[in-house]
């Protein structure tokens, strides 16, 4: 293996070695990229297109706990996945359900956001912490709240308020439940 020499800036040339080989070694990612070629012995291509076979695209927190597929009965194929810390939906969120909507035929929108969220213990000043330590100031928004279910409130508000998505009338939202794995519906009003 050759090393990399700091400074140098002429070659940007890869190591050459065996193809298609992957380094995978005693790290997190290398055990997941172990966990994908037992995955990829038992796979068959099931042949599918790109559009969400239910239509729907849902918008959750990436939280570790919430396993989406299972908690919603979902098979691979079903459905658009659009995770962010605390489920919020941001100008990128819009980006992808604009596309989703518009370029995949997906009507349908989730929006999950979940009990113990980490976002309920960061407020805006962490931008401004951000600034102290590296001297600059994040152009994002935290999108901190204290109130999930507000904040749900407020995403279906901008979902639906939204002038690039063609299909607003399916819009609903719920927090999740770590404890219990139950959803539990927010009333938009
Ligand atoms: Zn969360």
């Amino acid at each position: 293996m050759t090393s990399n020499v700091i400074g140098m800036t002429t070659s940007a040339a890869a190591p050459g070695g065996s193809e298609g080989a992957i380094t995978t070694g005693d790290t997190v990612t290398g055990r997941l990229v172990e966990a994908n070629r037992r995955y990829a012995e038992a796979f068959t291509d099931p042949g599918m297109d790109a559009r969400p076979v239910l239509h729907v695209a849902v918008v959750a927190c990436m939280d570790a706990r919430l396993d989406l597929h299972k908690a919603l009965g979902l098979q691979l194929g079903d459905c658009h996945t659009i995770r962010n810390a605390g489920g919020v939906v941001t100008d990128d969120v819009i980006r992808s359900l604009t596309i989703s909507q518009r370029k995949l035929g997906t009507r349908s929108v989730v929006l999950i956001h979940h009990t113990g969220c980490g976002l309920e213990s960061l407020t805006e000043d962490f931008r401004t912490e951000l600034e102290m330590e590296v001297g600059q100031r994040p152009a994002w928004a935290v999108e901190s709240f204290s109130d999930a279910d507000q904040d749900v409130r407020q995403s279906m508000q901008r979902v639906r308020t939204s002038p690039f998505l063609l299909h607003t009338d399916d819009v609903r939202g719920f927090v999740f439940d770590v404890r219990t794995g139950l959803l539990r519906e927010v009333d938009p009003a």
